[in-house]
């Protein structure tokens, strides 16, 4: 059987003499694995279309374990963030988050469409850190690990409270985190960003100048509140901070 989708291409690693086993993250199955078979001889049309970061419309043949992409037309190539060291070496960062953050065959429509949208963002306009913890936000929500952030998550009681604890997913008001030893403190800005992170989207985020301190506390929250759910999930220790360490 055959199939096409517009895929984004996670990573792709050399497969046999002549093929490549290509990881990507398709509108239509989610992410998976597939082969790019003869793509190594010159003259293969693939090879443009396999890159990691590149946005193609691929065509499958469903094998038996793997499958096959037969055909693919180059859509976006993001061409600026590949002649920037920075802008590249974070591109790779938000496709090796997907690889360690999906399941596969689990289509995604959503979170395809942003990503989508935040690649086009860095190759527009450059790298914008509020843009990747953005996304980084996102994703989260998306995997259904939405914070909670304008009520005790325990009680429901309301309130402007500033103890989040990672395991509940939420804020917590006094009563409820008595005895809590893991709580992360957060308040003003850094709160007020992540609300807006949370509900806003890409247009309004653009615009908004974050502080230097802000920032940094939002990268090591989401950092930590990543790493809590991947590790749960896939057993991954640390990963956020390995990948990140690629990035300065
Ligand atoms: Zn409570």
């Amino acid at each position: 059987m055959y199939y096409q989708s517009r895929s984004l291409i996670i990573k792709s690693m050399d497969y046999r003499e002549s093929d490549k086993l290509v990881t990507l993250f398709s509108e239509k199955e989610g992410k998976l694995k597939a082969i790019a078979r003869g793509i190594k001889k010159p003259g293969s049309s693939l090879r443009a279309c396999v890159q990691p970061f590149c946005h193609s419309l691929l065509f499958f043949h469903q094998g038996r374990e793997l499958d096959l992409i037969t055909q693919g037309r180059l859509l976006d190539f993001y061409g600026n963030s590949r002649e920037d060291i920075k802008r590249t070496l974070h591109c790779m960062y938000i496709m090796e988050l997907l690889d360690k953050s999906l399941m596969d065959r689990a289509a995604m429509p959503r979170l395809y469409g942003l990503t989508l949208s935040i690649l086009q963002y860095i190759n527009n306009n450059g790298l914008n850190h509020l843009v990747l913890r953005y996304f980084e936000l996102q994703l989260l929500i998306q995997l259904g690990y939405r914070p909670v952030l304008d009520k005790c998550v325990n009680c429901g009681r309301q309130g402007g409270f500033k103890n989040f604890c990672l395991e509940a997913g939420g804020m917590l008001c006094p009563d409820c985190s008595a005895g809590e030893q893991n709580g992360i403190v957060l308040y003003g800005e850094v709160l007020g960003l992540l609300k807006l992170m949370a509900h806003g989207n890409l247009n309004t985020l653009q615009r908004v100048q974050a502080s230097g301190a802000a920032l940094e506390k939002l990268e090591l929250f989401l950092e930590r509140y990543l790493e809590y759910h991947l590790e749960r999930r896939f057993n991954l220790k640390n990963t956020i901070r390995v990948l990140k360490k690629s990035l300065s």
